[in-house]
C-alpha cells in the first residue's frame, strides 16, 4: 500500500542538494527529509551518517533515498541502498560509464526497488507542450545552444573535469531536452570535443546530429561569459519554435506561449512520488549514450588551459 509521506534521505550535501532537493523536499506534501549520508555537514534538522547501513540503523522507516553525489561511483551506494530496501532516486548524469548506469534498472528490479533516474531538464515547463507542438510538424533543422558559465554552476568542483564530463554535464541536460522532444532518434554525424590543455574532459563541443535526414547542430559551452543560453529552436514547414532558459520558456514564431509556473524539481519529485506509489522505474538512458557516442566518435582539439 502507498505510503502518504516517503520518508526520505539524501546523499551528498553539496550544491544541487542545497539549492534544489532541500529546498524541494522542505515544500512537498508528500516528502519527509529524514536523514542524509554525508562526509560533512547533514542538512541543519537531520543526522548525517557516513554509510546507508549506519543511517538504516539508527532511523526508523526510511522508504527512498536520493542521491546527489557525483556520478563516478554511485554503484556501491545504490546497491547498498537497495540492500536495506529503499527506492532509489538519482541526479543526472546518472553514472561514470554506461556499463555501470545500465545495472541500475536490474539491480533495483531484483531487489523488487524502484529506480529514478532522473532529467531534471525534461521536467522543464516547455518540454511536453513542445513534444505536443511538434507532432506532426515537418522538422527541417535543430539548433541547439547550451552555453554556461562552470565557474558559476559548479564553483571549484574538481570532479567535474574528470574524463567523460566536463561541459557533457550541462549538455545531457540538453540532450534530455531533445530526446523527449523530437520525434525521430539523434544520429550523430561528426563531433569536435575542445579540451583545455590541463584538464581531461571537454570544455566546449560542437555535435552534428542527424534526425530523419534533417540537421540537427549542437553547440556546448562551459565559459560562458556574459548571459547564459540553454536555447533550442526548430525550424519546421509550418513554423518556428523556440525554447529557451532551459526549456522553462517556449515561444512559436516569436509569441510567447503560457507555461505553468512549476519549477522542475518539483515537477521531479511529483515523478518520482507516482513512480513509488505505482512501484515502476523510470530510467531512459538515451540521453547518456549520446554522451558516450561524442567521445567515441568526437575529434579532440586540444585549447587554452582552463583555470578557475
Ligand atoms: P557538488 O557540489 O560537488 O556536490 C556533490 C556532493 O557529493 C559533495 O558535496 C559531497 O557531499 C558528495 N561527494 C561524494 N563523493 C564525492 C566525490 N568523490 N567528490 C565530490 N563530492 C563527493 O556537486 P553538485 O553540483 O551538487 O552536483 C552533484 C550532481 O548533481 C551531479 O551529478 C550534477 O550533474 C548534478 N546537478 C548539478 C547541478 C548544478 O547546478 N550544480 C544542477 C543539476 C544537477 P558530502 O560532503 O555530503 O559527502
Amino acid at each position: 500500500m502507498a505510503v502518504s509521506t516517503i520518508r526520505i534521505a539524501l546523499a551528498g550535501i553539496g550544491k544541487i542538494a542545497r539549492d534544489q532537493h532541500i529546498p524541494t523536499i522542505a515544500a512537498s506534501d508528500r516528502f519527509e527529509l529524514v536523514a542524509a549520508v554525508t562526509r560533512h555537514e547533514p542538512p541543519e534538522g537531520v543526522p548525517g551518517f557516513t554509510t546507508v547501513a549506519e543511517m538504516m540503523a539508527a532511523v526508523p522507516d526510511i522508504h527512498a533515498i536520493s542521491i546527489c553525489t557525483p556520478p563516478r561511483g554511485r554503484l556501491a551506494l545504490i546497491e547498498e541502498a537497495l540492500a536495506h530496501g529503499l527506492d532509489v532516486m538519482i541526479e543526472k548524469p546518472p553514472a561514470g560509464t554506461i556499463a555501470e548506469a545500465a545495472r541500475f534498472q536490474p539491480l533495483a528490479e531484483a531487489a523488487g526497488k524502484v529506480l529514478h533516474a532522473t532529467w531534471h531538464s525534461r521536467e522543464a515547463a516547455g518540454v511536453e507542450p513542445a513534444r505536443e507542438w511538434l507532432k506532426g510538424k515537418t522538422i527541417q533543422k535543430v539548433i541547439c545552444n547550451w552555453k554556461e558559465d562552470v565557474r558559476v554552476w559548479h564553483p571549484g568542483q574538481e570532479w567535474i573535469w574528470e574524463p567523460g564530463i566536463g561541459v557533457f554535464d550541462p549538455g545531457i541536460n540538453a540532450l534530455s531536452v531533445l530526446t523527449a522532444i523530437l520525434p525521430a532518434p539523434l544520429e550523430l554525424q561528426s563531433a569536435e570535443l575542445r579540451v583545455p590543455e590541463n584538464r581531461a574532459a571537454p570544455i566546449a563541443a560542437d555535435l552534428a546530429y542527424q534526425m530523419d535526414g534533417k540537421p540537427v547542430a549542437v553547440a556546448f559551452d562551459f565559459d560562458q561569459q556574459g548571459p547564459q543560453s540553454w536555447d533550442i529552436i526548430v525550424q519546421c514547414a509550418e513554423g518556428e519554435l523556440q525554447l529557451s532558459m532551459g526549456a522553462s520558456q517556449m515561444a512559436v514564431d516569436g509569441k510567447p506561449v503560457d507555461l505553468p509556473d512549476d519549477p522542475e524539481y518539483a515537477r521531479l519529485y511529483r515523478h518520482f512520488a507516482r513512480l513509488v506509489d505505482a512501484r515502476q522505474s523510470d530510467a531512459d538512458l538515451t540521453p547518456f549514450r549520446h554522451v558516450a557516442d561524442a567521445f567515441l566518435f568526437g575529434t579532440r582539439k586540444q585549447v587554452d588551459a582552463f583555470h578557475w
